[in-house]
């Protein structure tokens, strides 16, 4: 088998540009238990100011920050909902009953795409000492395992006015917000002022290494610093890492455009070479999930025969396989994957 040429397991596999890596070493440092690191300040002043938030936390992790997130606003004994594939019910490892003594109901969705009704069927509110009572509505947006779905702003306007009269909170899972913004055109902002938490991920497409951040209310903030540390997750000198995000804000996230466009290119290959694998219209951002059954295919032979071409993906289910578009796939590589692909879904 050759060594992977193309690696489209995920955009998590980014690696820091030289220039990233330059920001990072020049980087003013403190710290920041004591909220002393310039540079993690600036971060967390950036990205509350980009999603309209008073204030933010940066985390060493995007699952750290929706567990901070859900814990201010869930006691233990009530629940959350969310969709069947969302990241904190199926990829938290149970994170949020362990940690927080929260229960989870979910709703079904296709492609992840949000229906109001959906949650509204699940919300239970006043029912006393009978039912759990609903504290939580989550969303995901950028929808990853519903295939980079972007989550239409009036479906979210429509659940948080349902969710305000019925005093329920919202978290946004926004670890790939930033491909939503991009694709869509609506502002970071516009996203923001719909929930009362957003947790987002530098480094998944932006390309930083390491680091997520949630913002929230002042108030709200103080509180998720304090379990942050209860947590393990009071990090010191770590401006180093919170560089890598300032510079990824800054030249990372228009460029998005360009793996969204790769992305679309290789889904509408697929659909041509093997009508009903993927829907083209459907692939939004960077996120590819082939219904590799369409073609007579098992998810286990799709993602051999890629790698026997040098190109690594991810099954995702028994006929569901992943491709997931970044800063290290270009042109040349998405090439490379589309005439694997042409050749794998021929062979069944
Ligand atoms: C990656 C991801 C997270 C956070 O994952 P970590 O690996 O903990 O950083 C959260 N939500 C979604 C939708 C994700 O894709």
């Amino acid at each position: 088998m050759p060594d992977v040429a193309v690696d489209l397991l995920s955009d998590t596999l980014t690696r820091p540009t030289p220039a990233m890596r330059a920001a990072m070493a020049g980087a003013d440092v403190g710290d920041d238990v004591f909220g002393e690191d310039p540079t993690v300040r600036a971060l967390e002043e950036r990205v509350a100011g980009l999603l309209g938030h008073e204030a933010a936390l940066f985390t060493p992790t995007g699952s750290m920050a929706n567990q901070l997130g859900l814990r201010l606003h869930v006691a233990p004994g009530q629940e959350l909902v969310a969709d069947q594939q969302a990241h904190v019910v199926r990829a938290e490892l149970g994170a949020a009953a362990v940690f927080s003594g929260i229960t989870s109901r979910t709703w079904p969705s296709v492609r992840g795409l949000l229906d109001p009704a959906g949650p509204m069927s699940l919300v239970t509110t006043g029912v006393g000492p009978y039912q759990v009572e609903t504290a939580l509505v989550v969303v995901e947006n950028t929808h990853n395992f519903g295939g980079g779905t972007v989550q239409p702003l009036a479906a979210i306007r429509e659940v948080r006015a349902a969710t305000r009269e019925r005093g329920v909170a919202m978290h946004l899972d926004g670890a790939r917000l930033w491909n939503a913004h991009v694709a869509s055109g609506v502002p970071l902002a516009d996203y923001g002022a719909e929930f009362d938490t957003v947790s987002v991920c530098l480094s998944k497409g932006l390309g930083a290494p390491v680091g997520s951040v949630l913002v929230g209310s002042a108030e709200a903030m103080a509180s998720a610093r304090v379990w942050r540390k209860r947590y393990g997750g009071g990090m010191r000198q770590v401006g180093i890492l919170a560089a890598a995000g300032l510079h990824a804000l800054d030249h990372h996230v228009e460029r998005l455009a360009d793996d969204h466009a790769r992305a679309r290119r290789f889904a509408q290959a697929c659909a041509d070479a093997a009508p009903g694998v993927i829907d083209p219209e459907g692939v939004e951002t960077n996120i590819v999930v082939l219904d590799v059954g369409a073609a007579g295919l098992g998810s286990a032979a799709f993602v051999e025969g890629m790698a026997s071409h040098g190109v690594r993906t991810y099954a995702v289910g028994p006929a569901a396989v992943r491709l997931v578009w970044h800063l290290d796939v270009d042109d040349a590589g998405t090439d490379t994957a589309v005439a694997a692909a042409r050749e794998v879904l021929a062979s069944a």
